[in-house]
């Protein structure tokens, strides 16, 4: 643990009504209670985050928005810009694999999806990680290296503070609600490509900037494998995509990252 906020998103992904969201939302606060220890962030669809940021209380969550323009207004027809959302979250997800893989986007476009977040003082959550073709390849360190050192290029160091890198192998991505029968990887798997990230960060951005990066593990997360893969070294904390859409698997989560956060506090 590097950081020590244990930091949890929740990426709903395109999922749920503006009402349904409501009602995640709502039992969300009654189960989960405040603490210190944890930063929670909700990422609902474009359409939830102005009616959750009405409801949310600020003391337990942060808004994120899944995905954003990197131009801040004109004529972009269907578009939301990070300038738009500027007012409404903390963090914006960028570069998350279905946007690579199902949209299209490649690595000079979210390099200017990081950039324009930061631009717009929202703190970019960066998602990398390979493909099931490109493990069987063994090209994960160079992938790592392609995404992180790509998106990374235009920020100054200053900058690079604010971004938070999620580990997301795409092969043990769920379906939304496989999550507790899905592959994920090991321990030591996770903890080479986390060492990884930051051996990149280190090289662009030198030591502080490495050691103090927060770094998430996302891929079929659940309450009963959360603690594990939170005391996997260099993991600072969890992207939840299918149970985060559980208000019982979710909150099991952030319990667990509290148990897990007031245990290695007593040592
Ligand atoms: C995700 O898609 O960001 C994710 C972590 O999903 P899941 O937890 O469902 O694998």
């Amino acid at each position: 643990m590097t950081n020590n906020r244990t930091l949890i998103v929740g990426n709903w992904k395109m999922n749920l009504n503006v009402q349904q969201a409501s009602l995640l939302l709502h039992r969300l606060h009654e189960r989960i209670r405040i603490r210190r220890e944890i930063e929670l962030v909700l990422a609902p669809s474009m359409l939830a985050l102005q009616p959750l940021s009405l409801q949310i209380d600020r003391r337990k969550f942060r808004l994120a928005a899944q995905n954003a323009y990197h131009i801040d207004g004109g004529a972009f027809t269907g578009e939301v810009s990070f300038s738009m959302l500027q007012d409404l979250v903390h963090y914006a997800i960028v570069g998350h694999s279905d946007r690579r893989h199902k949209f299209g986007e490649n690595l000079d476009m979210v390099r200017d999806k990081v950039s324009a977040a930061i631009r717009n003082d929202i703190s970019p959550i960066l998602c990398v990680g390979e493909t099931q073709v490109e493990r069987r390849q063994k090209e994960t360190k160079q992938v790592l290296h392609d995404q992180v050192t790509t998106a990374l290029s235009n920020l100054t160091s200053l900058d690079v503070a604010k971004v938070v890198i999620a580990y997301e192998p795409v092969w043990a991505l769920s379906s939304g609600t496989d999550y507790l029968h899905h592959e994920i990887p090991t321990p030591d798997l996770i903890a080479d490509a986390v060492k990884a990230i930051r051996h990149h960060v280190y090289e662009l951005y030198g030591k502080k900037a490495a050691t103090e990066m927060r770094v998430l593990y996302g891929g079929s997360t659940s309450a009963s494998t959360a603690r594990g893969l939170l005391e996997t070294e260099g993991v600072d904390g969890l992207l939840v995509g299918g149970a985060s859409l559980n208000y019982q698997e979710f909150s099991g989560i952030v319990d667990a990252a509290y148990r897990m956060q007031t245990a290695s506090e007593s040592k």
